[in-house]
């Protein structure tokens, strides 16, 4: 088989303690969840913070600290979110980025959130782009329609993006394109060749499926209370760990080995 990563998503912006009371909130929090994801075998963390009303924050000191403590406990890909949280202004969603993280997300288009939205008009991917480009930060050019993988390919084209190229296909977000094993195949027969991507399947049912459709495509899995707060049906996911380790098995009985965060920083060329 091939070399898988697991990425751990821990909190996400829209997720709260009374979807799942486990979900860390607090910059110790968060990099408490990290550590124990490392541990199971996440080598990226995708990474949001918090206020300390526990209300989503692209706030860079609160960026700041979360990521000092967790390099402290351990050695791991940080990937920040320049998606941020419905609402936010596109100024407030790029400030993380001066943070010269290793990588963050970069979404490619406009895109349903269940009864909300979030825009991403060109200029402004072309915005982002261009920070993540003059940083030298790795983009994870978020999908959540395959209308959004061809706008990346036209960006790729005008020169705003650089191979190794790395895609984060959001799929089953309520509004927006459903995850099944077929579309996803055609994700990924979609993207320029020689791309890595990582596939978040939202929701319980979607999440687990798409850990096996990672594996059929030779792709990455994504795992992690942004995505999924569920273990089962109908049974909360006591952490993000949880999650991971699970997902690290799936991918080692199917014969894969799983990538440390060392190993991503070479496949991924990050700086
Ligand atoms: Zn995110």
């Amino acid at each position: 088989m091939y070399k898988t990563v697991i990425t751990c998503a821990v909190s996400g912006a829209e997720t709260t303690r009374e979807d799942n009371p486990n979900l860390p909130l607090t910059p110790q929090e968060i990099a408490d969840a990290a550590y124990e994801a490392n541990q199971a075998g996440a080598a990226i963390v995708h990474l949001h913070v918090r206020d300390a009303e526990g209300q989503p924050t692209q706030d860079v000191k609160v960026f700041e600290e979360t990521i000092g403590l967790i390099r402290k406990k351990c050695n791991m890909v940080i990937e920040v979110t320049t998606g941020g949280a419905v609402g936010m202004t596109l100024e407030e969603r790029l400030q993380p980025l001066q943070l010269e993280p290793e990588m963050a997300s970069l979404d490619c288009g406009t895109a349903n959130f269940g009864d909300d939205y979030i825009i991403n008009t060109l200029p402004m991917i072309r915005e982002a782009g261009q920070i993540m480009k003059k940083k030298k930060i790795q983009p994870t050019l978020e999908c959540f329609d395959l209308s959004h993988v061809d706008t990346s390919i036209n960006l790729i084209r005008e020169g705003l993006i650089e191979p190794p190229f790395h895609y984060g296909f959001v799929l089953n977000v309520p509004g927006c394109i459903r995850y099944d094993a077929e579309t996803l195949g055609i994700f990924a027969r979609r993207v320029p060749k020689g791309s890595y991507w990582t596939v978040m399947g939202i929701g319980g049912k979607a999440n687990l499926s798409a850990i096996y459709g990672a594996i059929t495509y030779q792709g990455f899995i994504r795992v992690g209370f942004e995505d999924n707060i569920y273990f089962g049906k109908g049974v909360l996911a006591e952490s993000n760990a949880q999650l991971v380790e699970r997902a690290a098995r799936i991918a080692t009985d199917a014969g894969c080995t799983i990538a440390t965060a060392d190993e991503v920083r070479s496949l991924l060329k990050l700086r």
